[in-house]
């Protein structure tokens, strides 16, 4: 069989494994089109609380989790050898996936070219209604400088209070590296910090009772608000950031799985299907987080050393996705406005788009704030700039969806190529997914 049809098998089977998320997924979706939220505000109010429930109870896992996680998983490598060459993979291996991805990203678009010839891809009453929100945000400075700024952890306890994960994860690792080189005296906190691990991976089995009835509603509410009308006019941009995505999955992973790894993509593929529709459901890299270190550990048999290290940071991290979409949707703007974009600006655009994905926050539409700071850069006039950015608001939520799905899968793409550089995965569990470890 094709390599390409394995891949799909293998989706296939992960999806079958978690068919009641799947279903959920499509009668979501079915739901969303029969009821839209303008005809049948009720229906969309039961579904907007059923949704904030399971994400609301999900992301109570979040920080505890990241904090302990990264805490375990520093501490565990103990040598400061071992850290740093894994520490190093970690960055060369995110940031190759994000340049493949930013490169699709700019192929396809000019391929497709989907914004030539478009005009009026917003009504202008959608793009009134953004124009506070995109003023807004322009005046409160999401600057370069300010972001870069804002990661350091002034008072690591109020970052703690409101879930600033980026000067999280900071004083964690920072924390977690002190700790490392005090020796012995050491234990308690350590053992602290695995007691608060083990126990917020109880705590997911056990939210995850939600994740049928959550991700339906999530998905019906993201379906019934935007409604699928829209995409009518814009098929072509979707169509460019579907093909982006294909392209990532079938042949970018695989060649990166294949050329620095002993992983079988398939085995992997099937072993975190789980994870990637929740990440699809809930379109926030972080709140899938305990999904995908339970995926990533129990079915994939990553090492708890890696999968805790490696994939807090690639929740908040890596976006290949992210930084995929924001390639093609300058691509879009630039065309629908006649804006012409020669190399060096292309390369420009790559880079912000690979920094402003980094900076971004696993949660829904983060990617769309921090576009805002590659649109300002262009040269566009301001109402092009509030039409653009209504535009991409508009949109949000599916490429979200997809983007999130896309970021999940490339993190634990990048844990499973580091567990096998180092030793660190049980082959017989990946190859074998009906058996569920129990890790914690
Ligand atoms: N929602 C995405 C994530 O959590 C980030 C984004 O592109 O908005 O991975």
């Amino acid at each position: 069989m094709k390599l390409h049809w394995q891949i799909l098998v293998a989706l296939g089977l992960g999806a079958k494994r978690n068919w009641h998320i799947f279903i959920a997924l499509i009668l979501g979706v079915i739901v969303g089109i029969c009821f839209p939220a303008t005809y049948y505000p009720l229906v969309h109010k039961i579904l907007v609380i059923v949704g904030e429930i399971f994400i609301k109870a999900i992301q109570m896992i979040v920080i505890p989790l990241v904090v302990s996680s990264i805490i375990v998983g520093i501490a565990s490598m103990g040598n400061s050898k071992q850290l740093g060459k894994i520490g190093l993979k970690m960055v060369l291996y995110y940031t190759l996936i994000t340049v493949a991805a930013v490169a699709i990203g700019f192929s396809v678009a000019f391929l497709v070219n989907p914004g030539v010839g478009v005009s009026g891809f917003i009504q202008a009453s959608i793009a009134e209604s953004v124009r506070h929100s995109f003023e807004a945000m322009q005046n409160s400075g999401h600057g370069l400088s300010q972001i870069l700024l804002g990661m350091i952890p002034q008072n690591p306890i109020a970052s703690l209070a409101n879930g600033e994960m980026v000067p999280i994860m900071l004083f964690s690792i920072i924390f977690a590296l002190a700790l490392a080189t005090i020796g012995d005296i050491n234990r308690p906190i350590v053992s602290f910090f695995e007691s608060v691990f083990a126990t917020m991976m109880k705590i997911t089995d056990w939210v995850m009772v939600l994740a049928t009835p959550g991700i339906f509603a999530l998905t019906a509410t993201a379906v019934s608000s935007y409604g699928v009308d829209i995409f009518g006019n814009i098929g072509r941009y979707i169509l460019t950031f579907v093909i982006g995505v294909i392209i990532q999955i079938f042949v970018t992973y695989p060649i990166i799985l294949k050329v620095f790894s002993k992983v079988n993509v398939m085995a992997l593929y099937r072993a975190v299907a789980e994870a990637l529709m929740v990440a699809f459901g809930t379109a926030s890299s972080s709140a899938t987080l305990p999904v995908t270190i339970a995926c990533c550990e129990r079915r994939a048999g990553i090492s708890n050393k890696i999968c805790s290290f490696v994939l807090p940071l690639g929740a908040t991290m890596n976006m290949d996705g992210t930084a995929m979409l924001q390639c093609i949707a300058i691509v879009f703007l630039t065309q629908a406005y006649g804006i012409p974009l020669d190399l060096p600006t292309i390369f420009f655009v790559g880079f912000l788009a690979i920094v402003a994905s980094s900076t971004s926050a696993g949660i829904p539409g983060a990617g769309l704030i921090t576009i805002a700071l590659i649109l300002n850069s262009l040269g566009l006039s301001h109402e092009q700039l509030v039409e653009g950015f209504a535009f991409l608001f508009a949109l949000d939520r599916f490429t979200d969806m997809l983007r999130t799905m896309v970021n999940v899968m490339s993190d634990t793409v990048v844990a499973a190529t580091i567990a096998s550089n180092e030793s660190e995965i049980d082959y017989d569990l990946l190859g074998n997914q009906d058996i569920q470890k129990e890790t914690v």
